[in-house]
């Protein structure tokens, strides 16, 4: 048995190593070590692992031509080096949950873990294989054709992307905390349905802005070095938000079954 105080220090060595790399901010690097360490607390290294698939499935995924998805990154929010608030917004729930696992053990806890990081895959795999469609996806308020990239739009590549997903981590569940078949369904289901949510908040409350200079529709709030206007959506509800909340309340409903048949 490895002692736990060795894994502690390689989760510190990681943000170090990730920071250094410049694939995290200073910021985004803290976080990555308090998420790594929480899910140590709450679910040792069986979480870990968890974490570990998700993290690395999805960066295989960013990576999968890049340079095809390079135009349509000017629409997203995310820039190459991430900080804390889209650390959060994946591993947020998931480190909660973990904690919470540590004060007071129970399965429910295990499951809301297991959730909201199904949903955050799902959610990634869906934008970046999703994003590669040879069709154009479809706006789910008006299922009218919109542009690859826009968020709460639909195409059946994104959609197998989304289930497999949350599969993968579903599957790597039940393996790793041998959980009984139901349960492992259950995470597959709420972790598909996190990323239905995100789409969800996506086509109706996030925010859209418009670059003053180049006319660009985008979800960054700077673009060509000034501020963008918004066209659409609520205050705080960015991408993150909208991630961070699709996978908590995807990991809540999915408690609350568990609370009540178990
Ligand atoms: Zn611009």
């Amino acid at each position: 048995m490895i002692e736990k105080w060795i894994i502690f220090v390689i989760i510190i060595a990681a943000g170090l190593l990730a920071y250094l790399v410049k694939a995290l901010t200073k910021s985004g690097a803290l976080a990555a070590i308090f998420v790594g360490a929480a899910v140590m607390l709450g679910f040792n290294l069986e979480g870990l692992f968890l974490l570990g698939m998700f993290f690395v499935s999805s960066s295989i995924w960013s990576e999968y031509k890049k340079s095809v998805k390079k135009t349509m990154e000017e629409k997203l929010a995310k820039g190459a080096t991430r900080d804390w608030r889209q650390v959060a917004a994946n591993g947020g729930a998931a480190a909660l949950f973990s904690l919470i696992n540590f004060l007071q053990p129970n399965v429910i806890w295990l499951i809301a873990f297991a959730v909201s990081l199904a949903s955050a895959n799902s959610d990634t795999w869906a934008s970046e294989i999703g994003s590669l469609s040879k069709k154009n996806p479809l706006f789910i308020r008006t299922f009218k054709p919109v542009e690859r990239g826009t968020s709460g739009a639909i195409s059946f590549l994104g959609t197998s992307a989304a289930l497999a997903g949350a599969l993968l981590i579903a599957l790597f569940s039940l393996w790793l905390f041998h959980l009984h078949i139901f349960l492992a369904f259950l995470i597959f289901l709420f972790g598909f349905l996190g990323n239905v949510i995100d789409t969800l908040f996506g086509a109706f409350y996030q925010q859209l802005y418009m670059c003053s200079q180049c006319g660009i529709e985008t979800e960054r709030r700077i673009h060509c070095q000034k501020a963008t206007l918004r066209i659409k959506g609520i205050s705080y509800i960015d991408n993150d938000m909208v991630n961070f909340l699709s996978g908590f309340i995807a990991a809540l409903l999915a408690l609350s079954i568990v609370f009540l048949v178990v």
